[in-house]
């Protein structure tokens, strides 16, 4: 499979647990999804820079039953939306607290970046320690 390179370096972020933010090289300001030019100010001098992997949780949904085809051995897996600190947000999967259980987590909890999912491209939150 032929991946573009604005993929393959987030997910070459993740495989070494970060989690990459692609930034503007020209304005400063932060781009999720990646994108060829910057929706800020067009340029396309676009670099990365490492996430503090720190933010809230701004949504979420647990699926227990009717995965998308492809996912059905994933359930059960909660899924949600991550605003990072750094103001940009992107989808992730959140780690159970326990077995099979994600009844601690709530919207706009304080959640951080644990890695990369095992078997997806994907990035693992939990909620936050302090
Ligand atoms: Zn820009």
């Amino acid at each position: 499979m032929n991946i573009p390179k604005i993929v393959s370096d987030f997910r070459a972020g993740l495989a070494s647990d970060e989690l990459l933010v692609q930034t503007c090289n020209a304005c400063g300001k932060p781009n999720m999804w990646p994108r060829y030019a910057c929706p800020h100010c067009q340029s396309e001098n676009l670099g990365w820079t490492r996430s503090a992997g720190q933010g809230s949780l701004h949504s979420f949904c647990v699926l227990r039953q009717g995965a998308p085809e492809g996912f059905e051995d994933d359930i059960p897996y909660a899924i949600g939306v991550v605003k990072l600190d750094e103001g940009v947000q992107l989808a992730v999967r959140l780690q159970p607290e326990g077995t099979e259980d994600w009844s601690a987590y709530q919207c706009d909890d304080r959640v951080e970046f644990v890695g990369k999912d095992g078997a997806r491209e994907c990035a693992v939150f939990r909620k936050s320690s302090d």
